[in-house]
């Protein structure tokens, strides 16, 4: 599994990706020359530099900026800049669990063929790249295996509430109660 680590984690060493990892890159790595002026921990891309959508905001910053504080609280200073990984995260959630809320019941053959592809095409591409491969490596797992669940709705909604909860768990976040998902996703609760 990859780690995404926090940067006052001194034992550990920039995350690099592997040079082949990120679908929308083919430069080569330049980690060896980066990876020593940077603070531990942090995730690198594929061009061996700070990887922007892989490291919060802060983090990120600190590491391009020589170590200086963000200018104003980071949710404001990001506001109108690429995304970080927790933005990017919240999208990417919001995204998944709505395409399965708009999931049909049951789903005919050519619908749970667009959904095998479209789940196996986005852990390839999402620019989060060591959350990407800690997502295909969890798809991976027999008992997660997506063409078991895309019969319909129910499944593919729980199946995506459980993968979202292992990184959860991951981050030391707690787990989300996926009885409640389709009223978070598609019904919504008092007040929605
Ligand atoms: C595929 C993928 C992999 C990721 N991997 C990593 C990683 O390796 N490292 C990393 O730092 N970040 C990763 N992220 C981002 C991370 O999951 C969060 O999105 C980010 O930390 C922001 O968290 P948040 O607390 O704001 O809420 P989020 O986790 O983004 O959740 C948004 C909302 O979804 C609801 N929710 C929470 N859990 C569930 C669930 N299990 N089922 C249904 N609804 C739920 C809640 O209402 C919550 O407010 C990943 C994101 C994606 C899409």
């Amino acid at each position: 599994m990859a780690e995404v680590l926090p940067l006052q984690n001194d034992d550990q060493q920039a995350k690099q990706a592997p040079a082949e990892t990120s679908a929308t890159s083919s430069q080569p790595t330049a980690a060896a020359t980066t990876k020593k002026s940077l603070p531990k921990g942090i995730v690198l891309g594929p061009d061996g530099k700070p990887c922007r959508s892989c490291n919060s905001f802060r983090d990120f910053f600190s590491a391009t900026s020589g170590g200086a504080a963000p200018p104003t609280a980071p949710t404001e200073a990001a506001s109108n800049c690429p995304p970080d990984v927790e933005q990017l995260g919240r999208a990417g959630w919001t995204l998944l669990h709505t395409i399965a809320a708009s999931y049909p019941s049951e789903a005919n053959p050519a619908q749970q063929e667009d959904m095998k592809n479209f789940m196996s095409i986005f852990a390839r591409i999402y620019p989060c790249w060591s959350c990407a491969e800690d997502f295909r490596t969890w798809m991976s797992k027999p008992e997660n295996d997506v063409r078991n669940v895309v019969q319909g709705r129910k499944t593919f909604g729980k199946w995506l509430c459980d993968a979202h909860n292992d990184v959860n768990v991951k981050l030391g976040k707690k787990p989300f109660d996926c009885f409640k998902w389709e009223e978070r996703w598609r019904t919504g609760g008092k007040g929605c």
